[in-house]
């Protein structure tokens, strides 16, 4: 049996941030997680092109691990434009001439983990058990136990789960969370296009089908287009050629002619909310605690932001030796990152089920919000704004 301060279960990105965020605590962490070390250390391409804002790249900077990616594999949003249905009318955000003249940057899901797995290695104070799940966890006041599927006991003062957004590890904390199939999926490929995206994302919520284009550089883009799961299931086989030509036609030929570069991948719906954030001697961050719908790419920028949080209470307590798992310093992780992320979730909700409604209320009031967030500038620059901080 091994005895830790914190035991985080998952090293994906936000598992591998939090890790990250303790250096210097003094804190005896390990880090579970169910893939092997080789596949941490260089994870395969998963098609998903994290759109981060500011406030994560300086998060990242922070943690060591932004300098280790490639800049040429980081591209800049130099802006994003939506449109309904088949209006040409279009809801415009810039970053409207502020320090900054992008929105936020695009980079690939595995580098992200590639280079936070690369600045955790040889981190003082982390034990990292690749390969080995997690099969039960119990935490009370007094602190966790944790049995692996190979049968090692650990043992914590306190257990955080970072283990995605159908957490076992939440479900066997007891902590209740709202489920949501969305019983639609979403395709992701990389696609070479003939006319330039000038650096701006679109995002179409088109009658019956939602389709974004992500830009990868000036003639390249990733496509995004969420179907009924069964649809997806059957476009995702088609040969490369053809499904560079249904995107193609999907997209009503706006970027021109297009070719296949990689993919597809799918990814089924669901948004999740945790009841609570943390139960005693536990807590949960990333996906865990608030798994996002990707139409408003919140979910690894709330991930981050999450285990920042976390990290900053415990490392505060750490510093004046205090004990970390404490009832108030779960409540201020709980409430702070309750304030980050509800507004966010229900309303990124909300516009996804205004925007996927078909019937003709529906659809006039679709046309009704967009034309009113783009006339009037201050509901535009607040999203702006919201987009920027996030
Ligand atoms: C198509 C798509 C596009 C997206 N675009 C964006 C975007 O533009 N911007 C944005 O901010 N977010 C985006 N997201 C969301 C983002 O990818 C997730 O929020 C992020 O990956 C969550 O990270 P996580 O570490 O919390 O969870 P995960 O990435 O799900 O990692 C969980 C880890 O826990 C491990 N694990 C699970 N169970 C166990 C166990 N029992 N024992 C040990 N290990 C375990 C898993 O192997 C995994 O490594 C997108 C998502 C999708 C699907």
């Amino acid at each position: 049996m091994q005895d830790f301060d914190i035991v985080a279960v998952g090293a994906g990105p936000t598992g591998l941030a939090f890790a990250r965020a303790l250096d210097g605590s003094g804190l005896r962490v390990a880090l579970i997680e169910r893939q092997p070390a080789e596949v941490l250390a260089a994870p395969p391409v998963d098609g998903r092109e994290i759109a981060l804002t500011q406030r994560s790249v300086d998060t990242l900077e922070r943690l060591g691990a932004w300098d280790r990616i490639d800049p040429a594999e980081i591209y800049p949003l130099r802006g994003a434009q939506v449109f309904n249905g088949r209006s040409s009318l279009a809801l415009h955000f810039d970053p409207g001439g502020g320090p900054q003249d992008r929105l936020g940057c695009l980079i690939s899901n595995h580098l992200i983990r590639r280079s936070l797995f690369a600045a955790i290695e040889g981190q003082e104070g982390i034990t990292l058990l690749a390969g080995a799940g997690v099969e039960q966890v119990h935490a009370d006041r007094s602190g966790a136990r944790i049995t692996l599927a190979d049968g090692r006991t650990l043992t914590a003062r306190m257990l955080v789960a970072a283990d995605s957004r159908f957490s076992a590890t939440r479900d066997q904390l007891g902590i209740p969370a709202e489920i949501n199939q969305l019983g639609r999926s979403m395709l992701v490929t990389r696609l070479e296009h003939e006319h330039s995206n000038r650096g701006i994302a679109t995002e179409w919520f088109d009658y019956g089908q939602t389709i974004a284009m992500l830009p990868l550089g000036e003639h390249q883009s990733s496509a995004v287009l969420t179907l009924p799961s069964d649809a997806i299931e059957r476009i995702a086989d088609y040969a490369p050629a053809i499904l560079a030509a249904e995107i193609e036609r999907r997209f009503s030929g706006r970027l021109g002619a297009m070719r296949f570069v990689s993919g597809p991948h799918v990814y089924p719906l669901a948004t999740t909310y945790a009841r609570h954030f943390a139960s005693d001697s536990a807590a949960l961050i990333g996906d865990a605690a608030v798994g996002m719908h990707p139409v408003t790419a919140h979910g690894f920028n709330l991930g981050l932001q999450s285990s920042a949080t976390l990290a900053r209470l415990l490392c505060d307590a750490a510093a004046k030796h205090r004990p970390i798992a404490t009832l108030l310093l779960l409540r201020r992780y709980e409430a702070r990152h309750r304030l980050a992320t509800r507004v966010l979730y229900s309303g990124t909700n909300l516009l996804v089920r205004l925007y996927t409604t078909e019937h003709r209320r529906a659809r006039f009031a679709r046309q009704v919000a967009l034309v009113a967030a783009e006339r009037l500038s201050p509901i535009n620059s607040a999203i702006t704004r919201m987009v920027l901080r996030h």
